[in-house]
């Protein structure tokens, strides 16, 4: 049993949860029933997308705060800044300061295809920019952020090979990131690999593994041809002709995902950063495949 091994350790494994901004009222319901039932599992921090070039802005603040505000969770709002005006970021950041978030991720986002983006002035080029600034964020007035970061144990599109990829990631940190969290992978050895690479080349904050708990294959693959991540055979072979059956795919997954936590455990692993897609099921169920337990069952 994990978690009796790592309490034995004093190593309870630590989780944290990602969530996306509602759309709309049934959306905003089912989040927050989401957020409801992971609430127990005490999370590391939760933490909420910002849609591509601040599409969601409004939405990620609503969310983030009424976390900050009505849950004992700590919040985490996720900030892109690529193209867009400093000063603008910073005024999103302030306003997330504000609303009693105190970690934000920051992420270089996906370049806009306007003209506006070939003219950066005054404008985001590179995630590192966005790390110093938020790390010095009002000092005066001790409003300091704790930055998250993003990395990729498989490479980005954009790679221009591991040794400038670790350059990258190495500015991040020295910039002032607390953490890095990786992209989604499904082979446990993609992550053990990176991280030796990373430790190499000086990178030292925590590299926390980002677990996808994606059911819908279809929409896995699309994420998968986006970011990089490669998808095995045997994972296409578990969900062979349940393109109509929900329910097993979900089994499916939180069973995958479960296997693959153990699996980084068993190598010296105790914290979790998991991409919900907004389904208490799923994440709920693979927190309790790892061991972990709600605090008022702990309690009791
Ligand atoms: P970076 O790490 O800055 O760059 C991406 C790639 O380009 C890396 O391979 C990097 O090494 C390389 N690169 C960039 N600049 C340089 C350079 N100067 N020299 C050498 N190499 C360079 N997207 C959203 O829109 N909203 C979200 O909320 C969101 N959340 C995410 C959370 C996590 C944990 C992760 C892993 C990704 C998330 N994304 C999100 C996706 C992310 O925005 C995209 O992957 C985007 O294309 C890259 O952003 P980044 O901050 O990772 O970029």
């Amino acid at each position: 049993d994990l978690s009796v091994a790592a309490r034995q350790a004093g190593k309870t494994p630590s989780v944290s949860f990602e969530f996306f901004p509602p759309k709309n009222e049934s959306m905003t319901e089912k989040l927050w029933e989401c957020v409801r039932r992971l609430e127990p599992m005490s999370p590391h921090f939760v933490s909420v997308t910002y849609g591509a070039g601040g599409s969601t802005r409004t939405r990620t603040h609503e969310t983030v705060s009424r976390i900050a505000r009505e849950t004992s969770l700590t919040p985490a709002a996720h900030l892109t800044c690529v193209g867009a005006p400093r000063e603008e970021v910073l005024q999103t950041a302030e306003d997330y300061y504000e609303a009693g978030v105190r970690h934000i991720v920051a992420l270089r986002g996906d370049a806009p295809q306007d003209e506006d983006f070939k003219q950066p002035e005054g404008r985001y080029t590179s995630v590192v920019d966005l790390v110093s600034d938020l790390r010095a964020h009002r000092p005066d007035l001790g409003k300091v952020f704790e930055v998250s970061v993003a990395c990729y144990p498989e490479p980005h599109p954009d790679s221009r090979g591991w040794e400038a990829d670790l350059a990258h990631l190495k500015r991040k940190q020295d910039a002032g990131a607390d953490r890095a969290i990786t992209q989604f992978f499904f082979d446990p050895d993609v992550y053990f690999d990176f991280v030796d690479k990373a430790r190499g080349a000086g990178i030292t904050m925590p590299i926390v593994p980002g677990i996808m708990l994606q059911s819908n294959f279809k929409g896995l693959k699309n994420f998968a041809k986006m970011c990089g991540a490669s998808l095995p055979d045997w994972l296409h072979k578990l969900y062979e002709g349940l393109d109509d059956d929900a329910t097993t795919r979900d089994l499916i997954t939180a069973n995958v995902a479960a296997e693959l936590c153990h699996k980084l455990a068993d190598g010296g692993v105790n914290q979790f950063h998991f991409y919900t897609l907004n389904k208490a099921d799923l994440a709920l169920s693979t927190c309790h495949l790892l061991g972990l337990k709600p605090a008022h069952a702990e309690a009791a």
